[in-house]
């Protein structure tokens, strides 16, 4: 049997940590989904379009990830998608609480999709979206963090006038 999971979220922008997941989900999964979420609690600093278009750069060498958005709730699409796992990252403790609340409440939603945490390779531990977002913001490097077209993008977003 083939085992499809997805792997939801925001991705404001995508990184080498959730790129560093999405590599060993697809050794670990026949076919993995790269879900983009239109909604979202926080104001994103891309649009979804332009979160999906990183997106899809970025994983252009994984050949059996798809990249789509959606919209609604993460159960309803991964179902839609016949996945049967539901991938999350956890990096350091402070991920604990938010994601095991997040993983309990999927699970009353719909008991069919288990949720399966990866943890980064160490150097990605501490990386997230944010951190990239101030880093550019602040005009530094950012080779280290995310690919270089992510990093063209965000450098545009902080053009100076
Ligand atoms: P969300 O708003 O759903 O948390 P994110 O794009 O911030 O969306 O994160 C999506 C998933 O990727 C989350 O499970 C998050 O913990 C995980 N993640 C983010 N950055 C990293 C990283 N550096 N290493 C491992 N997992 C990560």
């Amino acid at each position: 049997m083939s085992t499809k999971a997805i792997y939801p979220g925001t991705f404001d922008p995508i990184t080498y940590g959730h790129i560093n997941i999405l590599e060993k989900a697809s050794r670990l999964f026949d076919k993995v989904i790269l879900g983009v979420a239109a909604y979202t609690e926080k104001e994103t600093l891309f649009s979804l379009q332009e979160r999906y278009e990183l997106c899809l750069e970025s994983v252009k060498h994984l050949s059996n990830v798809e990249v789509y958005t959606f919209e609604g709730l993460a159960v309803d699409f991964a179902h839609s998608q016949n996945c049967t796992v539901m991938l999350r990252g956890l990096r350091a403790v402070s991920d604990f609480e938010y994601e095991l609340s997040l993983a309990l409440t999927n699970t009353t939603l719909n008991p069919q999709i288990e949720t399966v945490f990866l943890v980064p390779s160490l150097r990605y531990m501490y990386l997230s979206s944010s951190i990239t977002r101030q880093l550019a913001e602040l005009d530094s490097e950012l080779k280290d963090f995310v690919p270089p077209v992510v990093a063209k993008a965000l450098r545009e977003k902080f053009k100076k006038e």
